[in-house]
């Protein structure tokens, strides 16, 4: 009998109660301190004789919730094979489309190097067709992302090659999820009523705050600020369809994050439902660094605040479970997934900087991708976790830190950057809430397909609430 090497220990002050939460196998109880003490005891001594019925009902307890766990269990093989099904898994095909590096704002923030003029040509998009056609058929269930520079400049194309999916999938029995990220602004009634006639339900759009504040930060070329054509957009896409689900993004830093809750009152409740809020810190220069300027407590307490608030107010906040369970770190893990750019260039991560030198393949005309060994390889045969990751009890949650991270800086950064890709809210809490190191790499890019990116709150108390 051994300890499983994946127990956190949380001494709640207020109520001497301590939680123990075992993030490999997903199981969380709350014990009074008397019977704690006890429990620990078999935490460090595992063999410890039984000789009263409270020690045999004690362990009986560590043992059913797999904290104490069989000497010869393996915790890492269970975590790499696991990792391995992520990496390998046959049944589900991510793709991201980029059909322009061109953007029709122009954020401060933003980290893109946008390209005007670009634009995916005819015979790109009938190339993915061709490859579509070909992959399709071999999986379970197909993930569309649009992404861009701003993907609704390409209209007609994500109509186009939406209908050919949809098709598709439908053809051969194949389920399609859709995301499309974009600044909302060229959405319109007659757009949004097409765009769900395809299938499109599932949004992401950024509203920096209210107008005053938005219209700092999210403006057009030519300086004009968007809040009010945004904000009105995202009404009519949550109005036009109960099945449609908006991922309301706020990018903070000092200048915004206050604004939050008078954001949250303003959308009309009854499409609150339909809101998915999610507060994620801006990167980059000194000054508009989130993490540079406001004390991480801050950020901590705030967004603990805030995403409360959301709740009440009746936005979608995904608390959810803490996800034990989670194969690979970020998408860019799979091997099925794919980012294809404008000109037929694929690459894995989508914080990429979309040049030659990084992609790991490119789409012939004849709809085939030809893969570049070297250049994937990189990728693909970095170690399955990092060095220090075998040290980290959160390892079962986060798999193993950013790829792009750990192959440009060796390591998964100076502050572990738990930042997972496609994680709940609860998962984050977690990862912000435990690192006392709290001087992020500089990763100046970030990920915004999926989300990737850490917000400040509190272990102790995200543990409480879930235990309670
Ligand atoms: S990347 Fe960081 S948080 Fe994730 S498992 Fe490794 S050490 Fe832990
Ligand atoms: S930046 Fe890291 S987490 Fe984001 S897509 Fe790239 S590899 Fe994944």
């Amino acid at each position: 009998m051994k300890e499983s090497q994946f127990n956190i220990i949380i001494e709640d002050a207020t109520t001497k109660k301590t939680i123990l939460y075992n993030s490999l196998y997903g199981t969380l109880t709350l014990w009074k301190s008397s019977q704690f003490n006890l429990a620990n005891r078999f935490l460090q001594e595992p063999n410890l004789p039984l000789t009263n019925i409270k020690m045999k009902t004690i362990k009986s307890q560590l043992l059913k919730g797999k904290y104490l766990i069989r000497a010869n269990i393996d915790e890492f093989q269970i975590l790499r094979t696991r990792k391995l099904h992520g990496i390998n898994d046959p049944n589900r095909l991510d793709v991201v489309i980029m059909p322009t590096m061109n953007c029709n704002f122009a954020c401060p923030y933003c980290y893109e190097f946008h390209q005007s003029g670009t634009q995916m040509s005819d015979q790109t998009a009938r190339a993915v067709k061709l490859w579509l056609q070909k992959e399709v058929p071999h999986f379970k269930v197909i993930l569309l992302n649009w992404f861009g520079g701003e993907p609704l400049l390409s209209y007609k194309l994500i109509i186009s090659l939406g209908t050919f999916i949809k098709g598709l999938c439908i053809k051969h029995n194949v389920a399609l999820l859709t995301n499309i990220t974009t600044n909302g602004y060229l959405l319109n009634k007659s757009r949004i009523k097409e765009l769900i006639q395809v299938g499109y339900h599932n949004f992401q759009v950024t509203v920096d705050g209210p107008a005053e504040l938005h219209n700092r930060t999210r403006i057009l070329q030519d300086g004009t600020g968007t809040f009010t054509r945004v904000f009105n957009n995202i009404v009519l896409l949550a109005q036009a369809h109960p099945k449609v689900k908006i991922s309301v993004r706020v990018n903070f830093n000092q200048d915004n994050l206050h604004s939050i809750p008078e954001l949250l009152k303003l959308f009309p409740s009854p499409i609150r439902s339909q809101l998915r809020v999610v507060f994620e810190p801006i990167f980059g220069e000194n000054s508009i660094s989130a993490n540079d300027n406001i004390p991480s407590s801050e950020i901590s307490i705030s967004l603990t605040k805030y995403y409360s608030l959301a709740k009440k107010l009746g936005y979608d906040v995904t608390l959810g479970n803490i996800q034990p369970g989670k194969l690979v770190y970020c998408y860019a893990e799979r091997n099925n997934q794919f980012i294809i750019n404008y000109n037929g260039d694929v690459f894995k991560c989508s914080v990429s900087t979309f040049d030659p030198k990084n992609r790991i393949g490119s789409l012939s005309s004849d709809g085939k991708i030809n893969i570049e060994k070297e250049q994937l390889s990189v990728w693909t045969e970095i170690d399955l976790f990092d060095q220090r990751c075998y040290s980290c009890k959160f390892l079962p949650l986060c798999m193993g830190g950013c790829r792009k991270a750990r192959l440009e800086h060796g390591n998964t950064g100076s502050y572990c950057a738990l930042i997972p890709a496609n994680t709940s809210y609860a998962l984050k809490t977690i990862a912000f809430g435990s690192f006392s190191e709290l001087n992020r790499i500089n990763i100046r890019k970030k990920c915004q397909t999926t989300n990737c990116s850490t917000s400040g709150i509190n272990l102790n108390k995200t543990l409480k609430n879930l235990s309670s």
